[in-house]
């Protein structure tokens, strides 16, 4: 059995990373999103427990052989436990590449049986991320277009919290 993860802060899910998780799971049999905790993102707008529900909540009810998890270690070390053949992650614009680059080979080093495969980005969500979605809300856009619908109302409420709105 191919199991893959898609590891990420998901600060919070976006649209962007729905699709790059539907896609994985299309290709491998099991696919387990991983919010990692020792991100090298101390301020974040939910805790880990808050984003693992809100991805829990945004993926398709059909997608049976998706789980979420979290983890605070070395993500070489969590594949290695659990057997993970894939580590799947997203490339945007060239701007991803070298962080991503650098992040491969160092899982490769650290496990090298671990492989990364990088998907291309839908057009259509090449410029989102976890930092838009706040952004236009902390201004009182409309996110809507960017997030899952079943958390977007939950995302606005606590971007307004956060910038002393509510
Ligand atoms: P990180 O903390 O690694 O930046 P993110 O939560 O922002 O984590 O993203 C996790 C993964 O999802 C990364 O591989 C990233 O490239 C990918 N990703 C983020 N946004 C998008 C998007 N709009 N389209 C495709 N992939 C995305």
């Amino acid at each position: 059995m191919k199991l893959a993860i898609c590891p990420g802060s998901f600060d919070p899910v976006t649209n962007g990373h729905i699709d790059i998780i539907s896609r994985a799971a299309k290709i491998f049999d099991r696919v387990i999103v991983v919010v990692m905790m020792n991100y090298n993102k101390p301020n974040s707008y939910f805790t880990a427990a808050e984003r693992v529900e809100l991805i829990r909540r945004s993926l398709p009810e059909d997608m049976t052989n998706c789980v979420v998890d979290m983890y605070d270690g070395l993500l070489a070390d969590y594949c290695r436990e659990r057997n993970v053949c894939a580590v799947v992650k997203g490339l945007r614009a060239v701007s991803d590449f070298e962080y991503e680059f650098q992040q491969a080979l160092t899982n490769k080093q650290l496990n090298p049986d671990l492989e990364t495969v990088f998907m291309t980005a839908d057009a259509k969500h090449m410029y989102l991320s976890s930092s838009v979605v706040k952004q236009v809300g902390e201004f009182g856009g409309d996110i809507s277009q960017f997030v899952p619908p079943q958390i977007c109302d939950d995302i606005v409420k606590r971007v307004k919290e956060r910038n002393g709105k509510i």
